[in-house]
């Protein structure tokens, strides 16, 4: 992975985020507004059957069912409360290039687990269906 690959760090940026959030269902009168989703990290990810998918674009927190009165911030805080980039103090645009490249790394590290567990998951899934195989020839063979 690239550290500074261009695709890579243009969710980094509010403009980026907020773009994301077309069609998304919270507009006026709640706290979940496109802005305030964005501000909070998040990028629109829907799914034909669920359009409030949110995904933070750092931890890669998925999140659904949103309401009105959920506040971003403090959803994506308790949901995925060891997030860097919600954690953070200071805007991307005011970090030092090493501090941003600590950010990366930490980012990377979520990627990474985020693809382990799903490659994990497929595993058990396939292990406990070959298992099933095994017993049923086994009862067969009895
Ligand atoms: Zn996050």
């Amino acid at each position: 992975m690239e550290p500074f690959n261009d695709e890579d760090i243009r969710m980094y940026f509010y403009e980026n985020r907020l773009k994301t959030f077309e069609g998304w269902p919270f507009n006026e009168d709640c706290k979940c507004t496109p802005e305030n989703m964005a501000k909070a990290g998040f990028i629109h990810t829907p799914s034909d059957n669920s359009p409030d998918i949110a995904m933070c674009f750092f931890c890669l927190k998925e999140l659904e069912g949103w309401e009105p009165e959920d506040e971003p911030e403090k959803e994506h805080q308790s949901h995925s409360p060891s997030c860097y980039f919600i954690a953070l103090k200071k805007k991307v645009e005011e970090l030092s290039v090493e501090e941003f490249i600590k950010l990366q790394k930490e980012r990377h590290k979520s990627i990474i687990s985020k693809s382990c567990k799903e490659a994990v998951t497929k595993f058990e899934e396939a292990a406990k269906l070959r298992r099933a195989e095994i017993i049923k020839t086994a009862m067969g063979e009895e």
